[in-house]
């Protein structure tokens, strides 16, 4: 299996990136938190991508499909993945296709973790005070929230409509507690 999360900031992408790929026993990549790593690292692809991620801007596409492709080469995923965070354009979902037919592989499902914005806003909100390190963010004050929203807007909804003519768009309520979530997208992964 080979399936990615879709949907905006606050949407519970890692949590259910995490509950999925243990449930499915898939390898998981999550982009964003790659990308926070590499930056503490000072990794060539940290300090490429730091000044976009601090603004919550895109990272440019040409970085990340440079990036993904050697991630995606390398043999802990060969048999399979998920992952949340990659794609987020339309140039970055077509890439993926054909990094993917390179290796004779193709994905099994998008699945969109939808929530409205006001939702986006308030788990955002609820993550960046809680004052817990693990989950705090420095991204999540409400002009970089605004940003990343406004980049799902635009960047990233699109794409859900090249999954959906592909057929492979799993559309959820995100807006559920995590658990009727994790097991909704489980029984329709089976189906
Ligand atoms: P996330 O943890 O998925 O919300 O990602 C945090 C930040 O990393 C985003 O606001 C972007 O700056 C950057 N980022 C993550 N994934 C991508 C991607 N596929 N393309 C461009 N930028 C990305």
């Amino acid at each position: 299996m080979r399936i990615i999360l879709l949907g905006g900031p606050g949407s519970g992408k890692g949590t259910q990136l995490r509950r999925l790929s243990e449930a499915l026993q898939l390898p998981s990549i999550a982009v964003g938190d790659v990308l926070r790593d590499a930056i503490a690292q000072q990794t060539r692809l940290g300090t490429s991508a730091q000044p976009y991620v601090e603004k919550g801007e895109l990272v440019p596409d040409n970085v990340m499909i440079q990036f993904m492709r050697l991630r995606l080469l390398q043999e802990d995923v060969n048999q399979g993945w998920m992952m949340e965070g990659y794609p987020r354009t339309a140039f970055q979902a077509e890439e993926l296709d054909f990094v993917l037919s390179d290796f004779g592989q193709y994905l099994t499902t998008a699945v969109y973790l939808e929530v409205s914005e006001e939702v986006m806003r308030e788990r955002s909100k609820a993550r960046f005070s809680s004052g817990d390190a693990t989950r705090s963010r420095a991204d999540d004050t409400p002009d970089i929230l605004q940003r990343r929203i406004q980049h799902f807007r635009d960047r990233t909804i699109p794409i859900l409509e090249y999954y959906g003519a592909r057929g492979k768009l799993l559309k959820i309520n995100a807006e559920h507690p995590p658990d009727t979530i994790t097991q909704e997208i489980l029984q329709k992964l089976k189906s």
